[in-house]
């Protein structure tokens, strides 16, 4: 039977992370990633690097995780990039800053308190007449009645982004394996093995879980629960093909969704924005159509566009897709160590994802590395999400 220090089950942007992080730890490691079962949520992100968007941001744990995130995301996209020996990589990191729109005076209002509390956390937030917002972004709608722009906010071409964590970690000698885990198998308080379809087992000292919605089942068993733990959030986003110095400059946000602009990366490219995104529960154990995009979705988001720029005739439609955000009741991920002796979560980014990826995988790596932890892992930790009640699984 084949052995390792570390097996991570998953390798969307969080598993990556984590190995990337974990690359020169002399490590025998191993990312178990199935490419058949569906878009993976860190393909179908939009990119938005955004903190300073975030509604839940009320939530004290969240900010900090989120800030750290962001302070964090360009140290590991430089490094990355310095790593790849691949001159002039572009992965379309972009700090162009984004627009918050707003359409009446009560939202005026409303967005005010909001600044305030955003100024508190250290971003950099202006508002913005109709006119200055005209002379920023003139495909933009008349009907606004001015906007908050957050200079910092950035985004970045995730698919890209992963591809080059991925590429990282393959240059680094770490082993991975197309396929899926079918059981993880608990021999008291520990994991003795994990099964994959053909029947073989794999062991190791260390299990990292981090394989996005899918990991609900494998935590209803592990933990003994009839509830989910993680739940599926469907996104769809429609990608217009666009000149964009003509177009957009800045990302977009209204309170119906976001325009985020997609520069090309190279010469064989075309630049393009995304439109998103729909925000709907799904079942991903009864839907056989989950990742099909809908009627509803793509009106929707069509209309957005049209919202915000009135001159919509003129675009060609590039692609659409949609993908599944994990997400817990509480809106917070879920990291660190489990009473389950060797195996270890990093789950439930919900809708920040590519914003959290790098610094939580320096936090989950850290923790098999023992390096000191420099956030208090304790409201992220799964105990929080199995105390609220106690059912067990017959
Ligand atoms: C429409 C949409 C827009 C979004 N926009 C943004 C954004 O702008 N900014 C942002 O920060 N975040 C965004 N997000 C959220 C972000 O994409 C997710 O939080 C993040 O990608 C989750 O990453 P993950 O690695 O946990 O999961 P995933 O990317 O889903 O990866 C999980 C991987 O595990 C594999 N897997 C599953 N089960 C098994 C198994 N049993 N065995 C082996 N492999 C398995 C899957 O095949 C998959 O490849 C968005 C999400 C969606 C859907």
């Amino acid at each position: 039977m084949q052995s390792y220090d570390v097996i991570i089950i998953g390798g969307g942007i969080i598993g990556n992370c984590i190995a990337a992080h974990l690359a020169n730890e002399n490590l025998k490691i191993l990312v178990i990633n199935s490419t058949k079962l569906g878009n993976p949520a860190s393909v179908a992100a939009a990119g938005l690097i955004t903190p300073f968007q975030i509604h839940e941001l009320v939530n004290t744990q969240l900010k900090e995780l989120c800030l750290k995130s962001f302070e964090y995301f360009f140290n590991f996209h430089e490094t990355l990039i310095s790593k790849s020996n691949i001159p002039g990589l572009d992965l379309g990191l972009r700090q162009s800053g984004s627009l918050y729109t707003i359409f009446s005076n009560s939202e005026i209002a409303q967005k005010e308190n909001e600044i305030k509390e955003f100024k508190s956390t250290g971003g950099k937030v202006s508002f913005l007449n109709k006119m200055e917002l005209q002379k920023l972004e003139p495909s933009i709608t008349k009907d606004l009645m001015g906007g908050d722009h957050y200079s910092d906010e950035a985004y970045i071409n995730n698919p890209k982004f992963l591809k080059a964590i991925l590429s990282y970690c393959q240059q680094q000698q770490i082993e991975y394996l197309d396929s899926e885990v079918s059981e993880i198998v608990l021999n008291k308080s520990s994991i003795e093995k994990i099964l994959l379809p053909d029947g073989k087992s794999l062991l190791a000292e260390k299990y990292i879980l981090c394989n996005g919605v899918w990991a609900d089942s494998f935590l209803r068993k592990l933990f003994k629960r009839n509830e989910s733990i993680i739940k599926a959030i469907k996104g769809e986003i429609l990608e217009v093909q666009t000149n964009l110095e003509t177009t957009l400059q800045k990302i977009v946000f209204c309170e119906d969704g976001y325009l985020v602009p997609r520069p090309r990366t190279n010469k064989f490219e075309r630049s393009s924005i995304l439109v998103g995104s729909t925000s709907d529960e799904v079942n991903i154990e009864e839907n056989p159509d989950l990742f099909k995009n809908t009627l509803y979705g793509i009106s929707k988001l069509t209309a957005l566009f049209k919202k915000l720029i009135p001159a919509h005739n003129n675009y060609n439609i590039a692609s659409m897709w949609s993908g599944l955000r994990p997400k817990t009741h509480d809106n917070l991920p879920v990291l660190g160590k489990t009473d389950i002796n060797n195996l270890l979560l990093s789950l439930g980014h919900y809708r920040n994802g590519i914003l959290m990826g790098p610094y939580c995988g320096k936090i989950i790596s850290g923790l098999i590395t023992g390096s000191e932890a420099e956030l208090n892992l304790e409201p992220f930790s799964i105990n929080r999400l199995l105390k609220q009640k106690s059912s067990v699984l017959v």
